[in-house]
């Protein structure tokens, strides 16, 4: 891409030069012959001196309606390059011409304000989209680039208003990250102790997205907290309902709810509900300890075993193994020790959720992707490697 960007370079300079010649040639005399800093650039290029080259193709670089598209995809390749410096100088000496037409006065705005974002100065570039709206350019890209600035800030109020407005201007449903912002302000109220503001945060973001279950999860949390363990049931269940992929994420806190007010029978039933329409290995493990801790650990083997055809999974396995440590003689013991040692470094290794929309794989559950900054779409890894 440099390579191309370096032939294209002395090209648009020349050819920028020459459409200025032939406009002045018509109003006055010039003498046609071409500018020693064209030379100058060329002998640079020779010399593998790319960066002076640069410098002095851009300097050459005349601003008239024949060459703007030039000086915009020059921009644009710069950013892309990494070299928002000089990307900047292009867009603000484009915009420093008052003959530039509305349209292109808008882009040059557009593409200046996306190198400050680039560049990580996200009050520069705010400005300008604000600037771009107030103007009436490119409002919908605008929009989203101010709300991906209010995400990286953690402004989450303006990035709920300015998610409504770009709803309202664009018919884009923006619910769910609505919901999700409410989220972000309930956790933070959560940790300044703020549990009023905190549950109505929540309140919000599940009318915003009922099928929100980070909202469910935050608030089983709270109600924990609050030794409200019936409610925190009652939240923690409705996860399965709204996204049965999180699910996983709750069992543990349910087990310990039910045990806190000496209902572990009804957690029993829950989990036969839930094993006998989707045999997920954190149920069946969730009944194993249930097993383990009231009949011992060879009915908690006996159960593993029976069921382990229905799920495999490491996770299951590594369980098992645990189980069965504790229960054979010695020298059967160690050779398990080595088996689980074994398995635990496969596990090590292996991550625990994966985005489903880029693919982004870890053992945190972020709920904005860190790579294609979607929300809600890193989910908990199934299967033989996961759960
Ligand atoms: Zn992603």
């Amino acid at each position: 891409m440099y390579q191309l960007l370096l032939l294209l370079l002395p090209v648009a300079a020349i050819s920028g030069w020459y459409a200025g010649y032939r406009h002045k040639k018509s109003t006055e005399n010039n003498s046609g012959i071409i500018p020693h800093d064209y030379f100058l650039g060329l002998n640079y290029l020779i010399n593998e001196q790319p960066d002076k080259a640069v410098d002095v193709f851009i300097k050459m670089l005349e601003v008239n309606t024949d060459t703007v598209e030039t000086h915009l995809a020059l921009g644009n390749l710069f950013r892309r390059r990494g070299e928002v410096d000089r990307a900047i100088r292009i867009h603000q000496n484009l915009i420093a011409r008052p003959q530039l037409a509305r349209k292109q006065r808008m882009q040059a705005l557009f593409e200046l304000a996306q190198d400050y974002l680039r560049a990580g100065v996200l009050d520069r570039a705010e400005r300008l989209f604000l600037e771009l709206i107030e103007l009436d350019g490119d409002v919908v890209n605008s929009l989203n680039c101010l709300i991906n600035i209010y995400q990286q800030q953690k402004d989450w109020q303006q990035s709920i208003s300015t998610a409504k407005k770009l709803e309202s201007v664009s018919k884009v449903n923006m619910d769910s990250a609505i919901a999700h912002y409410y989220c972000e302000l309930a956790e933070q109220s959560r940790y300044d102790h703020r549990i009023n503001q905190a549950h109505e945060y929540l309140k919000e973001a599940l009318h915003y997205d009922k099928h929100c279950a980070r909202a469910s999860i935050i608030l089983g949390k709270i109600f924990i907290e609050e030794g409200e363990y019936r409610q925190a049931i009652q939240s923690f269940r409705r996860v399965h309902d709204q996204d049965a992929e999180y699910i996983s994420e709750v069992v543990a806190s349910l087990a310990d709810c039910y045990k806190q007010i000496n209902r572990e029978e009804e957690f029993v039933d829950y989990l036969f509900e839930r094993i006998a329409e989707n045999p997920r290995i954190y149920f069946i493990l969730a009944m194993a300890d249930h097993i383990r801790d009231n009949q011992g650990d060879a009915a908690a083997i006996e159960y593993l075993s029976k069921q382990s055809h229905r799920c495999l999974s490491m996770r299951g396995l590594e369980r098992m193994l645990n189980l069965y440590i504790n229960s054979v003689d010695p020298a059967m013991k160690d050779q398990l020790l080595l088996l689980k040692e074994f398995i635990d470094k496969l596990a090590e290794n292996k991550p625990v959720y994966r985005c489903v929309h880029c693919g982004f794989s870890g053992k945190k559950l972020y709920w904005q992707c860190p790579s294609c900054k979607r929300w809600n779409s890193v989910k908990p890894i199934h299967g033989l490697e996961g759960d």
